[in-house]
This record gives C-alpha cells, sequence and structure tokens, in this order.
C-alpha cells in the first residue's frame, strides 16, 4: 500500500517553503501527501519559536496526535523547523511517541533519519550549528501553487534585534549561489511558474562574490516567462539606494515592499536594537514614493516592547498614519529565549499590550479601507491564483501590487493574467469585474 505523510506548518513563508521541499523530499522517497492525519505513516509539525504563542501551540499539537500511535505503532511523529533546533531532546521528555526531532538546516538529512529510524526504532535527533550550510536545492520540491513560487536566496541572520530568537536557531546568513538561484528561476519558468518570491530573513544583504541583491534582482527580470518577482523581507537599514531605484524602472519588479518597522520610537528602536530610526525610516519610505509613487508598502509591527510608553506607542501610531500601509502584521512583544531583551523588564502590563494591539489593528483597517476604496473604478491586472472562498466561481489573485482581488472566473484559467474593473472593497479584498471587451 502506497506509503502517506501528513505536514503541518506554523510561521513565516521559511517555513511554508521548507515544508515544500520536505515534501519533495517525501514524495521522492514514495510518500504520498494527505490532508488527512489519521491516515498518514509520517506525520510531521514544522514549528515557528518567534513568539511564545505558536511554539505552545505545538505542544498542545503533539498531545493531541499521541493517540494515532495506539493504532497504528509504525506510525513516524516528527518535529522540525525553528522550535526544534531551539528546544531539541525536550521534544523526547515525557513524549515517547516522539520519533524525531530536526533543525531547519537538517532538511537534506531527512531521508538517512527516516532510514535510520525504520531499522533501529529508537528517537532520533539532528540539528545544526550556526555556520552550517543550509540545505538551498533539493531535488523535488512539491510546490502548494503550480503559478507562483517560493525561491530560498539566503538563510540566518547577522543582526540579532533584541527581541528576535531567529538568528540563534537559522545561524548566520548564508548567501546562496546565485547560478543555482537563477538556474532554479528558469527552471520555474520552464514549467510554467509566472511569478517568484525571493526568501530570506534578511533579503537585501544577499551578497555573493561582490554580485549583490539589486544584481540579482536585475538578473531575474531577464528570465523570459517570469512576469513578477518579489522578496521579503529587506530590514530597513541595509536597503540600498541602488535596491530601491529598481522601483518602477525594473518592470518584473511588484511595486509592493515589506518594510517592517517594528516601532515608531527611536528610543524602542534603540532597545530593539534595529539600527535605524524613524527619521531614516521614514527618508527611505519618500526617497521609494519618489521613484514609485504607486508603491504599497506593508510592515511588521510590536507593541509592548520592555519601556514603551503611552508616548512611544504614539509615535508608532504616527509613522503608520504618515506612511499609510497597505497592510501590517502587528504582534504584542513575547520573550523569547536566548535573546537580548530579555534582561529588559517586560513591564508593559498585558492589558495594555493589547489595548495598544487593539487601537493599531483598528487604526490600520480603516487606513487599508480608504486605500482600497480608492482603487475602485481603477483597472488591475490580476494572476488568477486559485479558486476564492468567497464564493462558487469566484477566482482568486493579486495585483501587481499585492493587493488580493476576487472575481468571477469562469472564463478564466489559473495562472492566466486578466484585466479587472475594481467595483467593490473591503479592508481585506477587492472585488472586480473582467473588462467588456
Ligand atoms: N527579518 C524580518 C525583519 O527584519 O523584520 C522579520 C522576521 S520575524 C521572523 C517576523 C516578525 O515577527 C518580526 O518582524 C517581528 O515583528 C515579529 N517578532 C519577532 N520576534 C518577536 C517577539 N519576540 N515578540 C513579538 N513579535 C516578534
Ligand atoms: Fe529577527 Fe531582526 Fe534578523 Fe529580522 S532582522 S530575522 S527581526 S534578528
Amino acid at each position: 500500500m502506497e506509503k502517506k505523510f501528513h505536514i503541518e506548518t506554523y510561521g513565516c513563508q521559511m517555513n511554508v517553503h521548507d515544508s515544500e521541499k520536505i515534501s519533495g523530499i517525501l514524495s521522492g522517497l514514495g510518500y504520498s501527501s494527505t490532508p488527512d492525519e489519521s491516515l498518514a505513516d509520517v506525520i510531521l509539525i514544522n514549528t515557528c519559536s518567534v513568539r511564545e504563542k505558536a511554539a505552545q501551540k505545538v505542544f498542545t499539537r503533539l498531545g493531541q496526535l499521541k493517540s494515532y500511535k495506539k493504532g497504528k505503532p509504525g506510525l513516524m511523529i516528527g518535529v522540525c523547523g525553528c522550535l526544534a533546533q531551539q528546544e531539541r531532546d525536550l521534544f523526547f521528555k515525557g513524549r515517547p511517541y516522539v520519533d524525531l526531532v530536526f533543525g531547519p538546516k537538517n532538511i537534506g538529512e531527512l531521508p538517512s533519519l527516516l532510514e535510520t529510524l525504520q531499522s533501529e526504532r529508537r528517537q532520533l535527533m539532528a540539528h545544526s550549528g550556526p555556520r552550517q550550510e543550509p540545505t538551498f536545492e533539493v531535488e523535488t520540491v512539491l510546490r502548494n501553487s503550480s503559478v507562483k513560487a517560493y525561491i530560498t536566496i539566503m538563510e540566518g541572520c547577522d543582526k540579532f534585534c533584541s527581541f528576535c530568537v531567529v538568528p540563534f536557531l537559522r545561524g548566520r546568513e548564508i548567501s546562496r549561489n546565485p547560478h543555482s538561484i537563477l538556474e532554479e528561476a528558469r527552471h520555474l519558468s520552464d514549467r510554467g511558474f509566472v511569478e517568484i518570491c525571493l526568501l530570506g530573513q534578511n533579503v537585501n544583504s544577499y551578497t555573493y562574490e561582490n554580485f549583490d541583491f539589486a544584481d540579482l534582482l536585475c538578473s531575474l527580470n531577464e528570465i523570459q516567462g517570469i512576469r513578477r518577482i518579489r522578496y521579503t523581507s529587506p530590514h530597513p537599514s541595509d536597503i540600498t539606494e541602488k535596491v530601491m531605484d529598481l522601483y518602477g524602472a525594473l518592470p518584473k519588479l511588484c511595486t509592493n515592499l515589506h518594510l517592517p518597522l517594528q516601532a515608531g520610537s527611536n528610543d524602542v528602536l534603540h532597545r530593539m536594537k534595529r539600527d535605524y530610526n524613524r527619521e531614516t525610516y521614514l527618508s527611505k519610505v519618500e526617497y521609494l514614493r519618489r521613484r514609485c509613487p504607486e508603491i504599497a508598502i506593508s510592515s511588521d509591527i510590536i507593541v509592548g516592547f520592555p519601556g514603551e510608553t503611552g508616548a512611544d506607542f504614539e509615535q508608532t501610531m504616527d509613522i503608520v498614519r504618515q506612511v499609510e500601509y497597505a497592510n501590517v502584521y502587528s504582534f504584542k512583544y513575547s520573550p523569547r529565549p536566548h535573546t537580548a531583551a530579555l534582561k529588559l523588564v517586560d513591564n508593559v502590563p498585558e492589558e495594555e499590550k493589547s489595548a495598544r494591539l487593539r487601537a493599531l489593528q483598528d487604526l490600520q483597517k480603516e487606513i487599508q479601507h480608504r486605500l482600497n476604496v480608492s482603487l475602485i473604478g481603477t483597472t488591475q491586472e490580476v494572476l488568477a491564483e486559485s479558486s476564492s472562498k468567497k464564493g462558487e466561481e469566484l477566482l482568486t489573485g493579486r495585483t501587481f501590487c499585492n493587493r488580493v482581488v476576487n472575481f468571477p472566473g469562469s472564463d478564466t484559467k489559473i495562472g492566466d493574467f486578466v484585466s479587472l474593473t475594481i467595483e467593490k472593497a473591503t479592508a481585506n479584498s477587492l472585488f472586480g469585474a473582467p473588462l467588456q471587451s
């Protein structure tokens, strides 16, 4: 009987793409994917450790999976990703049903780990040192989409922002050989993919033998068949004029940019070790808007960082009002192991953190709604990506500047580019009608 695997993914796009690589490896070993965990011979949880809440969820979920072992002694349960790299053998303590724990850089070892597991039936663990080469290339990647694809261009982070656990888990920055990146992009284009999204914790510090991030974008722009290029995440202090000058000039570079602010107060930014201040951040936004007025900027913001006063928080709200982000991912500060901020007193009360988060999200919703409504009546080119959850016979896709649009799709195939007139808008999405020809 065909062997099956079930994989659950928490966290960022890096994790989503790691799961695509793991799925590719498992399919190469003869496993097929199942959304039903009760049918699986291998269950993997790809974990995130960026915030405490995401980490707790994993332990709860593991407890739920335990029962499947009773009826199926051959079932293998594994934990991978950042929390696996962080907690390592803690996953085995009191959990004899967990068979395998491996970190993000150990993905390539999965075939040998599974083989050992099958022959020896003992708990197995693989983790990496900070400078270990990551698994940039795997033979097959089982992608979630047939039209847009992630490409890892670098791994790790050298920034050590004081709140962030990532550098301790994903290690030091290592950039991938550009030949290998370009080859992957060409291969994707040959298989019909039209959009790529470059991934890394700090993509604009990408550098490989004097070939920098802007050079990489320009080279990818030359690949026929690829029509859209996106990337995430850049660090505001590392985004160079050379990269900013490409907006509006490099035809395939999408006009959206995720530029994580984290906080609007210079005192808080300093304690976060973000190495920019509100003035330099805003001057980059202004520069980008001069180069490309239609650019849609999104952000990550943390509220309630140690020592954040009401006046500090107002500085964050002020930047949100000034920049008018297209989207904001906002979080309450969560103390993480190893990080420098652990030495600061987490002194903003939980209710205050929640109140600030609500105020920020309410403001952002209002801004997003206004920005989206201003697009009503415009024509947008949308890539049809999948069927829409908003209704039968509707498809969903994104504009060049990354806004979600739902539209009637009876005449459209997934992968088509369609011109739509925007008719309706909410804070989170648009509704478009095909242009009458
Ligand atoms: N490299 C990206 C950058 O420079 O902004 C961020 C990557 S991090 C995985 C994603 C987001 O999680 C961060 O931008 C930050 O807003 C949030 N985050 C990270 N650590 C956090 C913490 N300890 N508490 C709350 N949010 C956190
Ligand atoms: Fe974390 Fe800062 Fe690196 Fe982003 S740049 S991954 S927030 S340490």
